[in-house]
């Protein structure tokens, strides 16, 4: 059976960078799911999709922890991200962080910021205490 959708009921598409999954390299870790507060991205069939567009912001917080480098940020035509639609997604999920620590001296992110960061081909998180180390060596 086959849906009908009138043009009026599409969301109108824009041109916008979003999140990118190359799901030849994705391993189904589903390291990226977390840092997404949007909930925008959800492994089906062991692999990570971007499911609804319009709750990807395109900002790549996923992309600094996804070992494998399957996520990217490409420009092309998607469905407006929905602030709203986020908010409700956000809401109707409830907390479902998993915590992410630095990975130079272990500090969660309840206790400092974190950063996304790649370092010797690797994808990894760093608090701005040690950022500094991490630029200068
Ligand atoms: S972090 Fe990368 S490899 Fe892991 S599920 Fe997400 S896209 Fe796939």
């Amino acid at each position: 059976m086959s849906v009908i959708v009138s043009i009026e009921d599409r969301p109108r598409l824009v041109r916008r960078q979003i999140v990118r999954i190359d799901e030849a390299l994705c391993n189904g870790c589903g390291l990226c799911v977390s840092p997404c507060a949007e909930g925008a991205i959800v492994l089906i069939d062991g692999k990570a999709k971007v499911v609804r567009e319009e709750l990807c912001d395109g900002a790549g917080f996923c992309l600094g922890v996804c070992p494998t480098g399957a996520l990217s940020i490409e420009e092309r035509a998607a469905a407006p991200f929905d602030e709203h639609a986020a908010e409700a997604e956000m809401a109707s999920r409830g907390k479902r962080m998993i915590s992410q620590s630095c990975y130079l001296c272990g500090t969660g992110e309840e206790r400092g910021v974190l950063l996304p960061c790649r370092h010797d081909g690797a994808s990894l998180w760093v608090c701005t205490r040690c950022l500094p180390r991490l630029i200068h060596g």
